[in-house]
């Protein structure tokens, strides 16, 4: 009675589709009833609703889980819990009616979706724990999220009849999380098209702009597409290959982000057709020697471009995504990309995760692939404890989108990190201790900061000392999610014990000298060690970066700033040319003189520059400035130069030391200058042969004096026969 006539017919034709999709997946009568059942149970569940468009509320479920088939390649449970994934949450349906009609699993499933679907109503903290909640699912069935993005995909298509404000919302959540999360999960065709869908919403005027362009060159571009293919087909052909070859043409999504990239305007965009070639393997050779054949015969008809070559077979993605992708010179002087897969490839790069599991099960692989294991890194970020909902989702999403580089341990073992990573992310993923440790990396053999960004087919060995602990910068020099995780923990739990030990160190100290705890007490002694907080206090006296030595100096002095050393001040110089370097009364412009690097307190002479005239300062004893000296005598200035010293800043002061090597050489450098001095170093660069090891380090310090304390520290050390501080720095 709530249906009428119309609304029967659009319901028994959509159906009737979705019945002739099912007969792939329904193998036995058991499978038909199963998802006839779910289907009159939506029908009678929904009855009498409607969406926006006016068209009955049914068709939505159906159209899922259509999608669900034709477009995902799930099988029949699946469909089941598609037809009644809004049951549950827009009906009086329980999640136990639907266990006692369709058993344990696709209840499970329908649960898992209902929860999902007040994901997105809430603010921010708690949209993010519901999701965090929701990809729980994800890491015991899969199939849950990619229902959810099939529901998704429909509500995208039919979006123009939800009001704008819904449009806005609903396109957010898509591009932020959804079709990365389809990108990841393997379904590239649907990424694209939801995509598409989001910027044909937002950006109407752009989106239409950009598919007439496309539209308009369309038959130039598949006369030239010909023309390309021509000879490879006749090649192919010639070899009894079977196969499809096609031109492939960017989505207006990423033809649009590109021009935005890179600048450009859409006839620059070189690479807006790719050639594909999908074909039917032969049982032997292997899949990927018959993908070689056909990439040798493409080069003997156009020259590859040598760096463009993508082995993906080899070392398949971490979404599964397999093809050999190879860039050559086509007619014309256009570079032109070319790919390469199988029958069985193609199926993956389609339809992503249930296309790998019925291979996965075809051949009853038990190996983890690249699939499993983000899966399980997936699973491990749910788990761990350390991070708020918030933090997650960030670091979650990062995880989606990168692409993803191969490296290699010294044995071999092979790693996938996301493109950008550097060495301390790759250390974090070995083990959460070798990171915790690291100090420096030998990467193909050669010692590099932990900073070092890795590239594709690196190998690298962390190098640690029991004394390293991560510093708060590192969280900017990792990318991976695993890292920032282990990171922070550890720094939260160190900044933990050190306000606890400072507390504790801070009132024996008082103790000792008869001074009761007081507000008045405290602030006078937080402002004198020049901290704004006390957690900051507390935190510098436990972790030794406060001493209380002078405590009763300072409780005594009425002044407060007595602690902090200043250079003589010209003037203030937080100025704009932020290097630090004396103004003169005159204000002239001082520059540092990069051959020599003079730090705040070294001796210095000023020259004046010919050609800027500017004033060069330079230390007095500079090779450089005696042989400008000697040739325009008349340039060097005659007064004093002071300096003005502003606490925060530092200078880039280099140092060479050489010495005897021993184990642990390294470490002891690193911690000298780290945790004794709280220097920051830029850069060490040690090489070591016949049991000698030499090098220079870079290092960040605020003054002579400290350089000069620091060197004397390392003169101290067992094996270092010299140090020296450098003037001309080898930049390498
Ligand atoms: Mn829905």
């Amino acid at each position: 009675m709530s249906y009428t006539a119309e609304d029967e017919r659009l319901i028994n034709a959509a159906y009737e589709k979705m019945l002739k999709s099912c007969e792939r997946v329904c193998k036995n009568e058991e499978s038909w009833n199963y998802i006839k059942r779910a289907f009159f149970l939506a029908k009678e569940a929904h009855s009498g609703v409607r969406r926006r468009s006016g068209e009955p509320y049914l068709l939505h479920p159906i159209a899922v889980a259509q999608i669900v088939l034709d477009e995902i390649g799930l099988g029949v449970k699946s469909v089941v819990a598609a037809l009644l994934h809004d049951v549950v949450e827009d009906t009086d349906y329980t999640v136990e009616d639907i266990e006692h009609i369709f058993g344990a699993k696709v209840a499970s499933m329908v649960d898992g979706l209902t929860k999902m679907s007040g994901v997105f109503n809430a603010d921010t903290s708690e949209q993010a724990e519901y999701f965090r909640k929701v990809l729980l699912t994800l890491s015991d069935d899969v199939r849950v999220i990619l229902i959810k993005i099939a529901d998704r995909l429909h509500n995208m298509r039919t979006l123009q009849y939800m009001p704008l404000n819904k449009q806005i919302k609903i396109t957010g959540e898509t591009i932020y999380l959804f079709a990365p999360l389809a990108y990841r999960l393997g379904l590239y065709p649907i990424k694209s098209e939801l995509e598409d869908l989001c910027m044909k919403y937002r950006f109407p005027e752009e989106y239409a702009r950009i598919s007439a362009l496309l539209e308009e060159t369309a038959d130039k571009r598949q006369e030239y597409i010909d023309r390309f293919c021509k000879p490879i087909i006749e090649t192919l052909d010639k070899n009894n290959i079977k196969y499809d070859i096609s031109g492939r043409v960017k989505s207006v999504y990423s033809v649009w982000t590109k021009m935005q990239r890179k600048q450009i305007p859409f006839e620059e965009i070189y690479d807006i057709f790719a050639i594909r070639i999908v074909f039917d393997a032969l049982p032997f050779p292997s899949e990927k020697t018959q993908c070689w054949q056909i990439y040798s015969s493409i080069t003997d008809l156009y020259a590859p471009k040598q760096d463009r070559l993508r082995d993906w077979i080899s070392m398949p993605k971490a979404n599964g995504y397999e093809a050999l992708h190879s860039t050559v010179m086509g007619p014309d002087g256009q570079w032109v990309e070319v790919q390469i897969r199988t029958r069985r490839m193609e199926e993956i790069a389609e339809r992503g995760f249930a296309a790998h599991w019925k291979y996965k099960k075809a051949t009853l692989s038990q190996n983890d692939d690249a699939f499993d294991t983000w899966l399980k890194k997936v699973r491990d970020a749910l788990n761990s404890p350390t991070e708020s909902a918030v933090e997650f989702l960030d670091n979650f999403k990062l995880s989606l989108y990168t692409s993803e580089i191969t490296v290699f341990t010294p044995k071999g073992e092979q790693r996938q990190l996301p493109n950008g990573a550097t060495a301390l992310d790759f250390a974090y993923d070995i083990h959460t201790k070798v990171g915790d440790h690291a100090i420096g990396a030998k990467i193909n053999h050669k010692i590099e900061p932990i900073t070092k960004p890795l590239k594709w087919g690196d190998q690298i060995e962390i190098i640690t000392a029991d004394n390293a602990k991560p510093k708060a910068e590192w969280l900017d020099i990792v990318t991976t999610t695993k890292a920032k995780q282990k990171i922070t923990a550890y720094l939260k739990r160190e900044q933990q014990n050190n306000v606890e030990n400072g507390i504790a160190l801070f009132e024996s100290r008082l103790a000792e000298y008869n001074v009761a705890m007081s507000g008045r007490v405290l602030r006078k002694a937080m402002q004198a060690y020049g901290c704004s907080n006390k957690d900051e206090f507390y935190s510098h006296i436990g972790a030794g970066i406060i001493s209380l030595d002078n405590l009763e100096k300072v409780l005594k002095t009425s002044s407060t700033s007595k602690l902090l050393k200043f250079w003589k001040l010209f003037r203030d110089s937080d100025n704009e040319e932020g290097d630090g370097l004396a103004k003169s009364e005159t204000t002239e412009n001082f520059v540092i003189a990069p051959c020599c690097s003079p730090l705040p307190g070294d001796k210095v002479v000023g020259f004046r520059d010919p050609v800027s005239g500017k004033i060069v300062v330079h230390k007095a004893t500079c090779d450089e400035l005696n042989r400008l000296a000697s040739q325009y005598g008349k340039h060097i200035l005659k007064d004093d130069i002071k300096w003005s010293q502003h606490k925060a800043m530092s200078y880039l002061s280099t140092i060479e030391i050489r010495g005897i090597d021993r184990m642990g050489m390294l470490s002891d450098i690193t911690h000298i200058v780290s945790d004794d001095f709280s220097i920051n170093m830029r850069e060490i660069n040690l090489r070591s042969h016949d049991g000698i090891f030499e090098g220079q380090v870079s290092l960040y310090v605020q003054d002579a004096d400290s350089l000069n304390a620091l060197m004397d520290k390392f003169r101290q050390m067992k094996g270092l026969e010299s140090v020296k501080r450098i003037d001309n720095p080898v930049v390498e």
